[in-house]
């Protein structure tokens, strides 16, 4: 039986005899690939060694603390990759998982539209089969970093007459073609890290298709599911400050992740600055406030132990429990106090984007972000549907769409 500190001690020794400063980041990644040492948990034929799930974690924390590079974050090797390892042909796997998990290539998520947010099932962009093609039209919204995506996890509907879940494919979309225009949102924060998405006849090879034609919507589940596992683990830290051709790479790579998603950390509330600010304030012995921040402190330490939970059971191969929700619902909470507290400390300072304290620009934008997070990955009141439904045995809310063709219900 393989154990943690095996697998750490197995990472070192091949770290030491594999890690080349210079040799550049692709081909770095491209090296740990071919050990197996990049995703552990999966098939020796798939860049793994079919180790249990903790050895993932094991393998990168190990790298990291050696002060070499693991795999790139963002949607690629976080939500396309594992979706595509489980679901996607060997064909369709050879061509786009390696350069997924290298960063070669960066990927967004094409799943929301203007009217199908929470009702994912229900969304209405089209494709037709048009001899060894599908032709996609409609609107995306909502799609982070599409504006440097390569490529595009797809869910459109494919049969108008099958019921709502059933008409649905998946599909690996190429976004560097004509039919795919690219639009940025502002947000209230000021930052522009989504988009809305325009196909107009866009193409797919048939041999893109992920899982099988009308089987989207459950391809679709397993990336909302990793989706949520990696909501609880993104980790925004710098690379090591090594030296290097590889770790610049890695660190220029870094930089340009963080320009889309550095507001993440504020959408959070920055419960990390309220010591601090209520130092500052002068208000750090008020009995009132202390208590506020106490029950924040409580909840979100038990929020912690969830998700501890919860990582203990996927290492040990149980399924999903209501962790995930629960842990999402958790965040939003700690957010919307945090939010609460700084508002308090701040005053009017609160509002300010720039002056003298750098940290009034940054309360500013946890007021303006935190909204965000109780949306982003399933909102707080579709995480309580599924745990009323799913974990409490409450019936299902009623629906009119179920049962009958799309067609009738969906256009309109
Ligand atoms: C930071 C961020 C990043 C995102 N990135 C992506 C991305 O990369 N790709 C992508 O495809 N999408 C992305 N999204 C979109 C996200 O998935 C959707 O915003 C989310 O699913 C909610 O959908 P919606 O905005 O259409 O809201 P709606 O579904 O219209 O919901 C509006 C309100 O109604 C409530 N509501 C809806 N249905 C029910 C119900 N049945 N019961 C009770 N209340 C209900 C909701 O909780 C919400 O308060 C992102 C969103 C955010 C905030």
């Amino acid at each position: 039986m393989t154990d943690e500190a095996t697998v750490a001690a197995e990472v070192e020794t091949w770290f030491h005899e594999a890690w080349d400063p210079d040799l550049g980041l692709i081909a770095w990644r491209t090296r740990l690939l071919e050990s197996g040492w990049a995703v552990p948990s999966w098939s020796p034929t798939w860049f793994g060694r079919g180790l249990p799930a903790w050895a993932d974690r094991v393998a990168h924390t190990t790298i990291r603390r050696l002060g070499g590079v693991a795999l790139p974050l963002g949607a690629g090797a976080s939500l396309a990759a594992p979706t595509l390892y489980e679901h996607a042909s060997d064909e369709l796997n050879r061509r786009v998982l390696g350069p997924a998990l290298t960063g070669a290539e960066e990927w967004c998520q094409l799943f929301s539209e203007p009217g199908a947010g929470s009702d994912l099932a229900g969304l209405k962009a089209t494709a037709v089969l048009d001899g060894d093609t599908w032709i996609v039209n409609g609107q995306k919204v909502w799609n982070t970093s599409a504006h440097h995506a390569d490529r595009a996890i797809l869910v459109a509907r494919t049969d108008w007459d099958a019921v709502k879940h059933a008409g649905l494919s998946y599909f690996v979309l190429d976004m560097r073609q004509p039919g795919v225009e690219v639009r940025p949102i502002r947000q209230m924060n000021e930052h522009s890290s989504f988009n809305e998405v325009f196909l107009t006849d866009a193409r797919i090879p048939v041999a893109d298709v992920v899982g099988e034609v009308g089987g989207g919507w459950r391809v679709a589940r397993a990336t909302l599911a990793h989706e949520r596992s990696f909501a609880a683990t993104r980790s925004l830290a710098l690379p090591p400050a090594e030296t290097g051709r590889t770790i610049a790479e890695a660190r220029a790579e870094y930089e340009a992740y963080n320009a889309t998603y550095e507001w993440y950390p504020q959408r959070q509330g920055r419960p990390d600055l309220l010591p601090a600010r209520a130092e500052a304030a002068g208000r750090a012995d008020d009995p009132v406030l202390r208590d506020e921040w106490m029950r924040l402190e409580a909840f979100r330490r038990a929020a912690g132990w969830t998700a501890e939970r919860a990582r203990v059971n996927r290492a040990l191969g149980r399924p999903p429990g209501p962790e995930g929700s629960i842990g999402k619902l958790a965040t939003s909470e700690v957010a919307r106090r945090s939010h609460a507290l700084h508002t308090t400390l701040a005053g009017a300072n609160g509002m300010l984007t720039t002056g003298d304290d750098p940290v009034d620009a940054v309360v500013a934008e946890v007021l303006v972000s935190t909204p965000a997070q109780s949306i982003a990955g399933g909102t707080d009141e579709i995480q309580r549907n599924i745990l009323g439904e799913s974990m409490l045995g409450l019936p299902k809310e009623p629906a009119a769409d179920r049962g009958v063709p799309y067609r009738d219900v969906g256009r309109g």
